[in-house]
This record gives structure tokens, sequence and C-alpha cells, in this order.
């Protein structure tokens, strides 16, 4: 069974099914399908390639590719160059519905419900009373309930960001993801990422214990902060959410139960990418629940760290670095001037990326460079 129907618990899903099309999937989600969902709707070509995996490689071919990625430092430093795979950009109205879709034809039971209680029956998990299963995939989402009733704890709000993403109008032919960090509030980056169709995601966000510290509404601060950084692209229907960030270790769940996703609080701390993430945790949670289905979660736990885990623990020592908004001063400076840099940083931010000793070192270098630069001052 499987525990919300964004792309973690789609993944799953889909996942089961392909490796056992005989099986019984259940997916369930408090909403019907196609709904919104707050989110800068990009889809890096990692996200792409786990379409693949799942038997989805045509999913999002009709919309448009988009190679230019632009970033600003907090700093003012500033690269613009061509990635070495594009990214999409595709509205989660339309992508998570069109992976719902996918699901159902692949013979995936797909119902409305919300969870609300679980409990362990001798060798199945009992879902409200009425569902049983022998695996449970918790996809569930940033403040995921079923998290909440193994008792396991939420992400920390010094790993928690907020960020509110709106449409803008924008020419159509305007193909330029742009990425602009803030030295104010740091770290807190603004987006537009354009969709291809005249019209842009444009977005704003932030750490939640920064976001408190302004001591205002929490809506003010985001909302005017966004129509300030991007005053040429206002913005419709704003909506914000919780990002629960990668602290480097992820909690995979409980007995039977596996957290995918934003439930398991797998989001790139450096750049907010959660997608990737989502599809790559849904998908080993689904090979776990069939393969290993009497216990599942040693499974998943030792696939998740084989995919992501030293990864993670590179971006959880970047993050921690990048607290000093000097040290993404660095890196963006000499992405900008190293090829090899920048597709590194791309690795890294939107992908399954580490970072080999030799670069750390010239962006270490680089960092004490411009510090002592300043102190001589
Ligand atoms: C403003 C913003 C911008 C972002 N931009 C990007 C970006 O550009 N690219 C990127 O890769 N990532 C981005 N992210 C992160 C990304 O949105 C998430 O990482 C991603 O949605 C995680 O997918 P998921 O399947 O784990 O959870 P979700 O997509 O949140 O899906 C969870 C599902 O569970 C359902 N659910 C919740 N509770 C219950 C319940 N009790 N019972 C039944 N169903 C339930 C919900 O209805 C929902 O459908 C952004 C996040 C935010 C907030």
């Amino acid at each position: 069974m499987v525990v919300g129907a964004g792309p973690a618990g789609s993944a799953a899903a889909l996942r089961a099914r392909q490796l056992r099309p005989e099986a019984r999937v259940l997916l369930l989600d408090r909403e019907d399908f196609p709904r919104d969902k707050a989110c800068g709707d990009g889809i890096a070509a990692h996200g792409r390639d786990e379409l693949a995996r799942l038997g989805l490689p045509g999913l999002i071919d009709d919309h448009r590719p988009t190679r230019r990625l632009e970033v600003v430092s907090p700093g003012g430093e500033r690269v613009h160059a061509t990635v070495a795979r594009p990214n999409h950009v595709v509205p989660r109205r339309v992508f998570d519905a069109r992976l719902v879709e996918a699901a159902r034809a692949r013979g995936v039971e797909v119902r409305r419900h919300r969870v609300r209680a679980l409990a362990e029956r001798g060798p199945h998990v009992l879902v409200d009373g009425v569902f049983a299963a022998r695996a449970v995939v918790a996809a569930d989402g940033a403040n995921s309930t079923v998290r909440r009733l193994l008792g396991l704890p939420a992400t920390p709000e010094r790993h928690t960001a907020i960020a509110v993403r709106g449409y803008a109008e924008v020419p159509a032919g305007d193909d330029v993801q742009l990425i602009a960090m803030q030295r104010e509030g740091w770290p807190a980056y603004a987006w537009s990422f354009p969709v291809g169709d005249g019209s842009a995601n444009v977005g704003f966000g932030m750490l939640l214990p920064r976001l408190q510290a302004c001591d205002l509404p929490g809506r003010r601060v985001l909302h005017g902060r966004l129509a300030e950084l991007l005053p040429h692209l206002p913005a419709r229907d704003l909506r914000a959410h919780r990002l629960p960030l990668s602290c480097g270790r992820p909690r995979p769940g409980a007995g039977r139960v596996m957290l995918a996703g934003d439930a398991a609080s797998l989001i790139n701390p450096l750049t907010g990418e959660g997608i990737y993430y989502a599809l790559l945790s849904g998908r080993l949670a689904g090979e776990a629940a069939v393969r290993a289905a009497g216990d599942p979660l040693p499974a998943y736990r030792r696939a998740l760290r084989g995919a992501l885990g030293r990864h993670l623990r590179t971006t959880d020592v970047l993050a921690r670095a990048a607290r000093s908004p000097g040290f993404i001063d660095a890196a963006i400076a000499v992405a900008s001037r190293r090829r090899e840099v920048f597709d590194l940083l791309v690795e890294v931010g939107l992908g399954a990326g580490t970072v080999p000793p030799r670069l750390a070192g010239a962006v270490a270098g680089r960092w004490l460079l411009d510090g002592l630069r300043l102190r001589g001052r």
C-alpha cells in the first residue's frame, strides 16, 4: 500500500507493478487528481532518468527542454551557462496527474482517502482499520501524517525551509532558468523557471528560523520579498509550503513502513530540489516492498544508502559551509570560469553528485583568499 500520490508515491506504486504485475497495489491520496502542489515545477535531467527507469521515458516529452541556467550568488558573482543535460519545467498539476494516470493504467488501484490511523496486526499494517498491507510506503509529503503516527520526529526547524511560488507572464521565447540568491536573510533565493508557454514559475524561499526572526506575518515577508526581487514579474496563484531539507542521514521508516520523498526529508539543502529524490526513493521503496515483502525496511535502507548515501553526506557538509555566503560566492566564481566545476555543481545541486577533494580544495582556496582580501581592506 502507498500513502500519498505525489512523485514519491506514484513511483513506488509504478515500480511495484513493474516488477510484479500481479501484485495488488493500493495508492491512497487525500486529494483528487489533477491537483495543484506548491513547487518550482523544475524537473532535473536526473528526474527524467528516473521516469525512464519506471518505464515512462516520454512522460514529459511534450514540454520544452531548458538548457540555459543563470545563477547569481549572494555577493553578486554570476554564472550563465548551458547545462550538460536539459531540465524541464512541468506544472505539478500536470506532472503528478500524469504519474497517477500511468499508475492506474499499470493496474494500481487509486483511491481518494485521507489516512489518519495506523496499527500493527501480525504480519500486516492496518490503515484506518480498513486497509491491511504487508508493506506500506509513506509518501505523504512534508507534513507526513504517517511519520507522526510512527512516532518519528519531524524535520528540525533549522533544517526546514519555506517557499512561495506563483506564475507570471514572460515572453514565450524566455528559456533561462534563473536562480538569484540573496545576502539578506541568507540562505534565501528567488527563482524564475519559464514553462515554455508564455508563463514562468516564480518563487522565493528561505529557512524557517530566518522567516520567524522577521517577526512579521510569514505571508507578508514571502510575498513581499518575491515582489521586491522580481518586480518585473508580478505573480498570480501564490502558494507556499514547507521544504524538509535533508540533513545527511534520512530516517527510512519503522517496522513495515518505509518513508519516501518529503516524508523522509529528502530535499537537497543547497537547491530545494526534491522531485528527483522523491522519484528515486519511491522507486527503491516500491522495489523493497515486492522483493522483501516480509521485512522490507532493511532492504530499503541499504538501497537508499547505496544510491544517495555519499551524496547526502556531501550536500550536508556543503550546506554547513554555505551558511557563510562567501563560500557560495567562491563556488560560483570558480564555476563561472571552469566548465567542469559548473557541471559538478549541477550534479550536486540537482542529481546525486559528490565533490572530488581537488575541487573542494579549489573552492576553499578561493573562499580563503576572498576572506583575506576582505580583512585586508
Ligand atoms: C515552493 C516550493 C518549490 C519547490 N520547487 C522545486 C523544484 O523546482 N524542483 C524540485 O525538484 N523540487 C521542488 N520542491 C520540492 C518538491 O516539491 C518536493 O520535494 C516533492 O513534491 C516531493 O514529492 P513527494 O511525493 O514526496 O510529496 P508531495 O508531492 O508533497 O506529495 C504528497 C502527497 O500526499 C498526499 N497526502 C498528504 N497527507 C495525506 C494523508 N494523510 N493521506 C493521504 N494522502 C495524503 C498529498 O495530497 C500529496 O498528494 C519545491 C517545494 C516547494 C514547497
